[in-house]
């Protein structure tokens, strides 16, 4: 009987000095099964250990605390795993083996120490070279040759001189040291010219984008007979947008990033470019995901937050000096905790693998995750808002004056967050629409566990915003760079258009999935078979 060894998974736990290895290994026994074993638990303690298997024989050598070699002796090799026969070698007594040059990193992730093995090279052979197209689907005919110019216009759009970041951003310990490095945007500055092999070239453009970051002025005041702006955005200094609006008294802040680090490091670049004094008078929070309010304290303290009711403020929309008024969507502190503290740790390690956050910054590594770069490894906590906002009777609208902005906000619960708003500046004609209109498709099973999003939903909401707000003059996304109506006495409005689309989108992702999977198709398939027209 052939018995075919497969080791499909590698584990490895760094304890005090010691290391202990466990090795999923898959086989066939007599009777054809596969069977797993995964409870090999050993102490090695840096030294070259022989450990006999009923089949096999696996011996270690420690060259570092991030690097060793695993020697695999296997009494009959006809398949093991994905390696070629080419991986393996005789020793004097006709004994195959393979050496695996086994790199070990581990990361912390909201508690849970996350640990990652992978192969290098294996009997000094580095591992083959990726051809192109290998690892992404195949590309339209025609789509990168079409490819416009306008997201690269938008992206750089407005872009304040000097704000770029020059350094990575650290988290702090109390004394003010530098102890951990926060956010590095510098680490993709390899990404230069066109895509190599590795890489879609899809993403590699969209990347290219996403590391275009900075201070940039959205909406100048010179529009409406003024001379600052009115409206900033930070971008890239974290995986979401922070942006800036110039209300009576001081400036509301939409979306304090993910973390205190970065927030703060945004809110000190606009200070010194834009208003050295700036108060913060209000903080919108779109949506429950932390990305989106985590870097709260970055810019303000929680003991700054007016503590008011809904009821009150509307009967006297009053900010004292001094304190902040922060709204958030109705269910939203409910909703983070669901997420992001009962499932934080399970969720936060999900999100590593799903956003390859640990992996080297390379063109065989992590370039990007599309919506952004990646999750950054910094501090921030959940605050409660001042109130949740409540809607109108009836209506999924309601106006607030804000500091002396008429602000008017749409309830789109259950679309990409679980509690979300659409926010409409009505002064400045502008749209912050939460997380529903990106420059990308959005993820509706998401790999990192948030909840299942309904693409009916996301239709509905945007086609309620494109009815109720027909004047749109830009678009703030949450991420990504804006989209503005160019030409404003023309026919065609660049913001409306960008809305139908994405709003079409997920409405006919939504009916061409029903339509297959009454048609007897399983998830793969349909995944195979659907095409966007
Ligand atoms: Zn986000």
């Amino acid at each position: 009987m052939k018995v075919d060894y497969k080791i499909c998974g590698f584990k490895c736990i760094n304890k005090n000095t010691k290391y202990s290895f466990s090795f999923d290994i898959m086989y066939h026994n007599e009777n054809g099964y596969i069977c797993y074993e995964n409870d090999s638990n050993y102490n090695l303690d840096y030294e070259i250990s022989k450990i006999k298997f009923s089949e096999y024989t696996i011996r270690t050598k420690i060259e570092s605390t991030d690097k060793f070699y695993l020697q695999v002796f296997c009494k009959e090799i006809d398949a093991l795993g994905p390696l070629s026969d080419e991986a393996f070698e005789y020793d004097s007594n006709s004994n195959a083996y393979a050496v695996f040059e086994i790199h070990y990193s581990e990361i912390s992730a909201n508690g849970a120490k996350l640990k990652f093995l992978y192969v290098e090279s294996f009997n000094g052979k580095q591992k083959p070279k990726i051809k192109k197209g290998e690892y992404y689907p195949s590309i339209p005919d025609g789509l990168i040759e079409n490819w416009d110019n306008v997201d690269e216009v938008n992206a750089g759009k407005g872009y304040v001189e000097n704000t770029k970041l020059t350094d990575k951003i650290y988290t702090k310990n109390s004394n003010g040291d530098n102890v951990a490095v926060a956010w590095d945007i510098l680490s993709y500055d390899f990404m230069q010219g066109e895509a190599p092999d590795t890489v879609n070239p899809i993403l590699w453009r969209m990347e290219k984008l996403n590391n275009l970051n900075g201070l940039f002025q959205v909406l100048p005041e010179i529009e409406i007979g003024g001379k600052d702006g009115l409206i900033y955005q930070i971008r890239t200094y974290d995986l979401a947008t922070m942006t800036i609006v110039k209300s009576k008294s001081g400036w509301i802040v939409i979306d304090p990033l993910g973390g205190k680090e970065t927030a703060a490091a945004g809110w000190v670049r606009f200070k010194q470019n834009v208003d050295a004094t700036a108060k913060v008078c209000a903080i919108l929070i779109t949506h429950s995901h932390v990305d989106h309010y985590k870097g709260m304290e970055g810019i303000i303290s929680s003991a700054d937050i007016l503590n008011v009711s809904q009821k009150d403020f509307c009967a006297n929309p009053l900010i004292p000096e001094n304190k902040v008024l922060v709204v958030a969507p109705n269910s939203f502190y409910d909703e983070a905790i669901s997420e992001n503290l009962y499932l934080g740790n399970c969720m936060s390690r999900r999100a590593v693998y799903m956003y390859g956050s640990s992996l080297p910054h390379d063109n065989c590594g992590q370039i990007g995750c599309g919506l952004g770069k990646t999750v950054g490894t910094y501090t921030g906590s959940l605050i409660q808002p001042s109130f949740e906002l409540e809607m109108e009777e009836e209506s999924n609208f309601m106006t607030l004056t804000i500091d002396g902005l008429i602000i008017t906000f749409q309830n789109v619960p259950g679309t990409e967050a679980p509690a979300e708003f659409h926010i409409y500046l009505n002064d400045y004609d502008a749209l912050c629409p939460g997380e529903n209109i990106t420059h990308t498709m959005h993820n509706l099973l998401t790999s990192r566990g948030a909840k299942v999003r309904d693409p009916k939903a996301f239709a509905k909401a945007i086609d309620n915003t494109i009815n109720k707000f027909s004047n749109i003059q830009v678009i703030i996304g949450t991420h990504h760079w804006p989209t503005w109506n160019e030409d404003k006495n023309g026919s065609i409005n660049e913001c409306i258009e960008m809305m139908k689309k994405q709003r079409d989108m997920y409405q006919y992702f939504n009916d061409q999935v029903i339509r297959m999977v009454n048609k007897g198709m399983n998830m793969e398939e349909i995944a195979e078979e659907f095409k966007l027209p």
